[in-house]
């Protein structure tokens, strides 16, 4: 089993610092129940701390702005900082994943490939970070008119438990690139990996302030963060009623907020569609971490003449899933917390209650300890679209099988819920594929196939009750500066 220190502090200005309070929060190994570490809890007076030592990154001492280490490198150092931090990474990825496999409960497998991206993260936007520039614009005759990116200066980053390393990447990385300093609020429930992860940017050359890791309760060091006057923007990923939290609070000193909130995404089968090629992807963008994502796909609308065969075929796959242990390596492992898995049980016992077909049910295996977060991997087939299963995300391994009649029915299914994440295609027919794409309302549409948490280069953000703002790709450094027009008037 893997060792990881006890006790692990707040990671400030390039090194461990203790909260003001002292206290610490226990962590959880979700695969046996068992507090096996403990983090700090940091207030809103180590918040403050971390902010400031961005600050002094970005600003330096002195009265010139972006005179700090950090805000007059050059952009391509910038790029090589974080290159050289994917390496690290990669050299130390099959640490990184055992750690956050033993924090979080997912396979080790699923925490390999969390690893592997975040350094992909940090060589995509090393790679960007000197390719992000502004244009010149015609104006009038005597003007010469340019725009310039320029960073925000310190941005906040609250940072979800289902997908800690990735998120980091993916927000972080881009955050970095465009020039910012950077102050990181992870969850409570899974934060270790975040914490080697910017010893790792310290190796790589980030200097001291540059990134700060505060752990801590979200409605202590999360909510001090959205409200910390001196952050220039904030990213959050997770829940909808959090997510308006933090917007409220940073609309209070005017700032800019980018919200990834979550979805119930649909996945349409027409009959038309290769479905042997369709079945392990429906499957995986349901039962990858264990349904705890929030691009999970996790409503499968089928067209009718094929319903039948497809659910069948879906039921078999489904009954030979095995949770299990996250160090066991099985096709999902247990949920992330008691408070988790009492909700996707709530969720069953109201399926159950109101008669829903429950078609399929993997299994929890034998020897799964029975203090663990388990729970099996469940498909419901015939869910009326309006019940709440068929809306709400469930953040579980879940899946809601409705059937529809033709093509305006399946738009219409796939865009009723408030939710706006993500949205698979399966068909042959090349014009209802370009026609659906564009009817679909979902930040992304794919295509035959599906891309639940992958895709670096990809934008990826919702509309409704999904969030706003775009993270992934280069479209992320945009968000991660402010445009500055600058007209010359020259004769
Ligand atoms: P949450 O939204 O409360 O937590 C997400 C992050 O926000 C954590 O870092 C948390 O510490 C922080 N936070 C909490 N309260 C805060 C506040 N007042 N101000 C600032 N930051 C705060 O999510 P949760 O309670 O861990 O999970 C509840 C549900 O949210 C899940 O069941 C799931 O449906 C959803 N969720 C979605 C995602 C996603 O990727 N979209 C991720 C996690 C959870």
């Amino acid at each position: 089993m893997l060792q990881v220190a006890e006790r692990h502090a707040l990671f400030i200005d390039n090194d461990t610092v203790e909260p003001v309070s002292g206290e610490s929060l226990p962590v959880v190994d979700p695969s046996d129940g068992r507090v096996f570490a403990q983090i700090a809890r940091a207030a809103a007076a180590d918040v403050d701390r971390a902010v400031r030592a961005a600050r002094r990154a970005y600003d330096g001492a002195g009265t010139e702005p972006a005179a700090g280490p950090w805000g007059r490198a050059d952009a391509s150092e910038r790029g090589r900082v974080l290159r050289r931090w994917a390496d690290l990474i990669d050299a130390h990825r099959e640490a990184l994943a055992a750690i956050e496999s033993r924090d979080t409960g997912k396979p080790l497998t699923q925490a390999r490939a969390d690893a592997q991206a975040l350094a992909r993260y940090f060589e995509f936007y090393g790679g960007a970070a000197d390719k992000l520039h502004g244009q010149t614009i015609p104006y009038r005759h005597g003007y010469t008119v340019l725009t310039l990116r320029e960073p925000h200066g310190v941005t906040g980053h609250i940072i979800p438990w289902n997908y800690p390393m990735q998120i980091f990447g993916r927000s972080v990385g881009a955050a970095l690139a465009a020039g910012n300093a950077c102050v990181v609020k992870p969850a409570e429930d899974a934060c270790l990996s975040l914490l080697r992860v910017a010893q790792l940017g310290a190796e790589a050359g980030l200097p001291a302030g540059a990134l700060n890791v505060v752990t801590g309760l979200g409605g202590e060091a999360g909510q001090a963060l959205a409200e910390h006057r001196g952050i220039d923007h904030i990213s959050f990923t997770g829940s909808p009623d959090t997510g308006r939290r933090v917007a409220q609070a940073a609309a209070a000193h005017h700032c800019p907020v980018t919200l990834e909130l979550g979805g119930k995404s649909p996945q349409l089968v027409f009959a038309d569609a290769d479905i042997e090629a369709a079945l392990p992807v429906l499957v995986n963008a349901i039962v990858q971490n264990a349904g705890q994502t929030c691009s999970a796909g996790s409503r499968v609308l089928i067209e009718a003449s094929v319903y039948h065969q497809v659910v069948g075929m879906l039921a078999d796959r489904f009954n030979s899933l095995r949770a299990g242990p996250a160090h066991d390596d099985l096709d999902l492992g247990p949920l992330v917390s008691r408070r988790q898995q009492q909700r996707v049980w709530d969720f069953l016992s109201e399926a159950q209650a109101g008669g829903l077909d429950f078609a399929a049910q993997g299994v929890v295996v034998d020897d799964a300890p029975a203090e663990g977060f388990y729970q099996a991997p469940v498909l419901l087939a015939d869910v009326p679209p309006t019940h709440r299963l068929a809306q709400e995300e469930i953040f579980g391994p879940v899946l809601a099988a409705t059937r529809f009649e033709n093509e305006a029915q399946a738009v219409a299914l796939a865009n009723g819920t408030p939710y706006g994440l993500v949205a698979g295609l399966w068909t042959r027919d090349g014009a209802r594929q370009l026609r659906l794409a564009r009817q679909l309302r979902a930040g992304q549409v794919f295509v035959n196939n599906y891309g639940a948490g992958g895709g670096v280069e990809l934008p990826f953000g919702g509309i409704g009750r999904s969030g706003y703002g775009r993270e992934k790709g280069f479209e992320a450094l945009y968000a991660f500066t402010t445009l500055k027009t600058v007209a010359l008037r020259h004769g």
